[in-house]
């Protein structure tokens, strides 16, 4: 089935204190088709002044009738924008397709309907928050009050666009707050439409502002070192997390971090391999492996080590790389020229190591146009290879044979990063004892991807500071006084 995608892209503009605006000098840049390299349309690049002019309104917002919203009223508020996103669906998964070269229907049945169940999950939750109350003998009460932290600034990355961003507008705006967006540079289009849904669902002037551009030197470090920004919550590489901290520790901002991962994936030999191999080629390949938590490093035990990497080098020769609108595409495009090529150039470094390519490794023949990559899969490199160590972001796995849990438990934690992990076993105790050693913050036993926004999500070690999801999300999103009375 082939689906029409000639939606109109649109040519993006900053949204501030509830009005889309030029940038004060007119400058844009353009919006390119990961897909087939012809531009989109162009996107309005703020700097300096748009997120001082964003910054300001937010604040004016804060401290006028947003501060008064009552919590059955935000929550309406944010019911009605989970509604209108499910309203225009469509439109916003072909505009999410086209800026990400992810397939139509990825976007269609995960990324949107997740947009809006994080407003929905939201608007239900933050009903049901209640305080603390500590009665201290006959001496005094003790009570906590919770207030919105103030200006929030959302710097976003280009995998998962809308998803993340409402995954931190949800939660900021049930809290009080008021936000200054800004979204990849790359993925513009489905923000900006989100804007006009806030408006729409009565999100007053100024409490949402939506600033495009780069990152340094222009609106991402602007809204970092912003004096007048409470706190940041970002989403993309460490390397930019340090950068970010290191401009918001001026002013001390509060910060949460959602940073990269190089996700261990285990599988025993107990493991029931249809049901592994089936989940492997999603955590290894959906959205082009652009996913945070995509199990990039395999590790196998060495019984059914041969037989696990033929049955998965079979599937994963027959997934179809392809236009994202077709509905039998299994992986689409990259998201740029510059990451096709940073990914290309890991693919030489495992070249370079002696990697031993049991499939992939070069552009799908047909597909000339475009930042096509056939899934790749790579034994035989060692530890220390960057490509096993080292986040590659992109449609490409190495595969271990280990022999000892101890052995794969040790090799498992050998990196910088720490977000999240799997392991395939029937053996229970097993299961619990691994889980307990591995450094990560998310740990799918079985499984991959299995979400429930109650939960804490996050990353320890440089994937990550703090943690979101149900009550944690809330806590980063407001600030706690205790109030003593005497009695
Ligand atoms: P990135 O760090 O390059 O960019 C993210 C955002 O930061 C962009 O909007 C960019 O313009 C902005 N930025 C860049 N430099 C900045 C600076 N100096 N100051 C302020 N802002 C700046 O990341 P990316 O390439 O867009 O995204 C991919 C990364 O995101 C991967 O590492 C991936 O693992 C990570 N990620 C993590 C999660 C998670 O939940 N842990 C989810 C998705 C993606």
């Amino acid at each position: 089935m082939h689906v029409e995608t000639r939606v109109q892209a649109i040519n993006c503009l900053h949204f501030i204190n509830g009005q889309f605006v030029e940038s004060q000098n007119q400058k844009t840049f353009a919006n390119i088709n990961p897909a087939t390299e012809e531009v989109l349309g162009t996107v309005a690049e703020g700097g300096k002044e748009e997120v001082n002019f964003a910054v300001a309104a937010a604040r004016r917002a804060l401290n006028g009738n947003w501060k008064n919203t009552t919590v059955e009223e935000r929550s309406k508020i944010l019911r009605r924008i989970g509604d209108l996103i499910l309203e225009r669906q469509e439109e916003l998964a072909r505009l999410e397709s086209l800026d990400t070269g992810k397939p139509f229907w990825l976007a269609n049945s995960v990324d949107i309907p997740r947009a809006a169940y994080n407003f929905h999950f939201f608007a239900d939750f933050m009903v049901s928050v209640n305080t603390d109350a500590n009665l201290q003998d006959d001496k005094a009460l003790h009570y906590t009050h919770r207030r919105p932290v103030g200006v929030v600034g959302i710097i976003k990355p280009w995998n998962l666009p809308l998803l993340l961003l409402t995954w931190k507008l949800a939660p900021c705006l049930a809290m009080g707050n008021t936000a200054v967006i800004k979204p990849a540079e790359w993925t513009p289009m489905t923000a900006t439409v989100l804007m006009e849904i806030c408006k729409e669902a009565g999100v007053p002037d100024g409490v949402v502002n939506l600033v495009h551009g780069f990152g340094t030197n222009s609106a991402g470090s602007a809204i970092s070192e912003h004096p007048d920004v409470d706190a940041i919550s970002f989403i993309g590489e460490p390397g930019t997390g340090s950068a970010i901290m290191r401009a918001a520790s001026t002013s001390l901002k509060k910060l949460s971090f959602e940073l990269g991962g190089k996700n261990p994936n285990i599988i025993f030999a107990d493991s029931d391999l249809e049901e592994v191999i089936e989940t492997t080629i999603k955590s290894s390949f959906i959205n082009q492996g652009e996913v945070c938590l995509c199990g990039s490093r395999i590790y196998v035990e060495r019984p059914i080590y041969e037989e696990f990497l033929d049955k998965f080098t079979k599937k994963v020769k027959a997934l179809k790389v392809g236009k994202p609108e077709n509905a039998d595409t299994n992986v689409g495009a990259l998201i740029s020229k510059e990451h096709y090529d940073r990914v290309n150039s890991y693919l030489e470094i495992a070249r370079n190591d002696g990697g031993n390519f049991l499939t992939g490794g070069k552009r799908p023949e047909g597909l000339d146009e475009g930042y096509f990559l056939e899934p790749t899969i790579i034994t035989g490199l060692d530890r220390n290879s960057r490509c096993v160590r080292e986040e590659i972001f992109g449609p490409v796995v190495t595969v271990t044979p280990f022999d000892m849990e101890e052995e794969v438990i040790m090799q498992a934690n050998d990196t910088h990063y720490g977000l999240s992990a799997t392991i395939w076993t029937n053996d229970l105790r097993r299961a619990h004892r691994v889980a307990h050693q591995i450094e990560a913050g998310i740990i799918w036993v079985n499984t991959w991807f299995l979400r429930d926004l109650r939960t804490p999500f996050g990353g320890m070690k440089h994937s990550g500071i703090g943690r979101t999801g149900g009550m944690h999300s809330l806590d980063f999103y407001s600030e706690l006084s205790n109030i003593t009375i005497k009695l």
